[in-house]
């Protein structure tokens, strides 16, 4: 039987889509300065907190990257990884801890 629309491989596919047109992120480096808000061409920055915020209409043009001061607009798949080294350096130093206690 053929799933609904919105689950199974069709559900998997939007979501592939999204991600993919959602070439940058805004990062916990901002410091909400605005420099970014005005250089988007299609205004997919806005005012949030306590940072701004990218939303999915973002494709790439990445003037937005080119005058932030603290480097916080950096490609989506960037923050991923950063999310995963942060996630694996948890994991790690949770094991050590762990590891202390035996002895
Ligand atoms: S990468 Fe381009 S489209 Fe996306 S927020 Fe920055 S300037 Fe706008
Ligand atoms: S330019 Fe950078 S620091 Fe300034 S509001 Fe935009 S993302 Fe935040």
């Amino acid at each position: 039987m053929k799933p609904p629309p919105g689950f199974g491989a069709d559900s998997a596919r939007s979501t592939t889509a999204r991600v993919e047109q959602m070439a940058y992120v805004i990062n916990d480096r901002c410091t909400q300065c605005g420099e970014c808000l005005d250089v988007c061409p299609i205004g997919s920055i806005s005012v949030g907190d306590p940072k701004y915020v990218i939303d999915d209409t973002c494709c790439d043009f990445a003037e937005c990257v080119v005058v932030c001061p603290v480097e916080a607009i950096i490609p989506l798949d960037a923050m991923i990884e950063e999310a995963d080294a942060t996630r694996a350096a948890a994991s790690l130093v949770a094991d050590e801890g762990r590891g202390s206690g035996v002895a």
